[in-house]
């Protein structure tokens, strides 16, 4: 007789992998539980440059077919997430002892026609000496070439999948551990802790292994046998400085080690730079930079920017590891970014396991999850979520411009800034945010940064933040332009907040 099983799908790992995985099979009818042992996206998933590209480097390492991939993903991702994505105009300066021009010019042709119909402005050499992107640039930097790729805020998205996947109605576990599973009737039985300790048991037809750099660990917890570790480890940090330059472009510098450095605006204040790759041992390596990393990216920035960035500078940086398929390649820079699924069967349970990818791939990633469990599950319907929008995402014809417009005929009592921060936060969902807010006093508490009262406790309810961090660094980026002072008092105010609501029913459903 077939036992019965609580869920179709357990997926472990609330990154961007394990997030995209669960919304998509809920959409498709499955029944499906997703455990994340920490903060969602809490791990590699807002360590990322944040960019939706092809990666214009790839193209050196041949893998045209991987670039190609990516590039189309970047269409569906500004359309799916529209207010929490942008286009992004690169600068990348020539150096002729680096690079000859014609081979990227000819990249960057190549870039510009993989992904067919690309809505992005193609490519174009230009003159650094006449033109404003070579204002920030040192003087002798005369040729350079621009091109378009896509930036995303990687921490929020995790969270719109998720959010998503709930209301098809997965359920998420945050702050909960997979601890160990064992196959039972070609189906598995899974120990989940939870931070405060307590255990579940969890009985689901498949799992699904997203646990990011902790994916061989988990796939021992299941006593498939991995004979070498799977995936290789590379760690890879970012700097963050105040605003080096006026504009919204970024810049791709080529350095002598044949890698490349991002240096992005970040928010309205700030400038990202990035990144780093490093062989490491371990998850559980300190994700935190190392000082030669920091003087690694600020030499990489010294090298062309008029203005020199030294480590003194450095407001904010953050570390997160690759977890990389591994191709057995010597340089961590040179193992492949596409991704493998891997499966396994273990006394005739079927484990499916994430190796690798990219942010701006996992939607891709998560329908070929599904086709390649498709023998085991009965979806009720294809795939699908390349055509309906993000949470906050349905913006209209009148775009983001549109939305931002609206909301503030909306809401005429809030500050005109503010609402142009929530809009890029929330999208429509700005409106569930200010719900009955008629003035700025109906936004409680300003704990700086424009961040109020009433945002953070929409955060806590529904978008499952359960500290300062989270708040802070991920579902938003306000801890940026925020004081120590004012940052510990948010943390207390949400660690308050929160143990008080873990009296009232289940959080985190619905739009607000
Ligand atoms: C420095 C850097 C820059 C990058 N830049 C880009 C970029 O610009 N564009 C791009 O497309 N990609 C980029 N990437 C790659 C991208 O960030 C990753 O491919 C992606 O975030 C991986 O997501 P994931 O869900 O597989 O892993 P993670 O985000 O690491 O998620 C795995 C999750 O599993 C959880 N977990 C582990 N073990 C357990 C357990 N036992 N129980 C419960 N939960 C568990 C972890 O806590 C973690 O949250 C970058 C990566 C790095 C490191």
């Amino acid at each position: 007789m077939e036992p019965e099983f609580t869920y179709d799908l357990l997926i472990v790992g609330g990154g961007i992998n394990g997030a995209g995985i669960a919304r998509d099979a809920a959409g498709r009818g499955l029944a499906v539980a997703l455990c994340e042992q920490g903060d969602f996206g809490g791990a590699t998933s807002s360590a990322s440059s944040k960019l939706i590209h092809g990666g214009l480097r790839y193209l050196e390492h041949g893998e045209l077919h991987m670039v190609r991939h990516a590039l189309r993903e970047r269409e569906a991702l500004l359309a799916i997430a529209p207010h929490i994505s942008r286009q992004v105009r690169f600068v990348l300066p020539h150096v002729r002892e680096l690079r000859p021009a014609w081979m990227i010019r000819l990249g960057l042709l190549l870039y510009d026609h993989l992904g067919a119909r690309s809505s992005l402005p193609p490519s174009q050499a230009i003159d650094l000496q006449a033109s404003p992107y070579g204002e920030a640039l040192k003087p002798e930097l005369r040729k350079g070439f621009v091109y378009s790729d896509g930036w995303i805020d990687d921490a929020r998205l995790v969270i719109l999948n998720l959010r998503s996947a709930v209301l098809h109605g997965a359920t998420v576990l945050p702050r909960t551990r997979f601890v160990t599973a064992h196959p039972e009737h070609r189906g598995w039985v899974a120990r989940l802790q939870s931070t405060d300790g307590r255990w579940t048991d969890v009985r689901a037809r498949v799992l699904v292994n997203a646990a990011g750099p902790w994916v061989d660990e988990v796939l021992s917890a299941t006593s498939a046998t991995t004979a070498r570790p799977r995936v290789r480890l590379v760690k890879g940090s970012h700097i963050v400085v105040r605003r080096l330059y006026e504009g919204e472009h970024a810049y791709l510098l080529q350095n002598d080690d044949r890698r490349v450095v991002f240096v992005i605006p970040f928010g309205a204040n700030h400038t990202l730079i990035g990144t780093t790759d490093l062989a490491v041992n371990s998850p559980l390596t300190p994700m935190t930079i190392s000082p030669p990393e920091v003087e690694y990216l600020c030499e990489a920035v010294g090298r062309y920017l008029r203005t020199a960035v030294s480590p003194k500078q450095v407001v904010w940086s953050y570390a997160g590891v690759r977890a990389l398929f591994n191709d057995h390649h010597q340089n961590p820079s040179s193992v492949t970014r596409d991704y493998t699924l891997a499966l396994d069967q273990v006394q005739g349970s079927t484990v499916l396991s994430v190796l690798g990818g990219k942010l701006t791939v996992y939607r891709r990633l998560a329908e070929a999850a599904l086709a390649k469990l498709e023998r085991w599950l009965e979806p009720s319907r294809g795939t699908w979520t390349a055509g309906e929008p993000l949470p906050g995402g349905a913006l209209g014809a009148g775009g983001m411009s549109g939305l931002i417009e609206a909301l503030r005929a909306r809401h005429p009592g809030v500050p005109p800034a503010l609402v142009h921060t929530l809009a890029q936060r929330h999208g429509t969902l700005t409106d569930a945010v200010l719900r009955s807010v008629r003035s700025e006093a109906d936004l409680g508490i300003h704990f700086g940064a424009q961040l109020f009262e009433r945002e953070v406790d929409y955060l806590i309810r529904h978008e499952w933040a359960q500290t300062g961090d989270d708040v802070l660094w991920r579902r938003t980026k306000a801890g940026l332009d925020m004081s120590e002072a004012e940052r510990i008092r948010l943390d207390q105010y949400v660690r308050e907040r929160v143990a008080s609501q873990s009296m009232e029913p289940s959080p985190a459903r619905g739009g607000g």
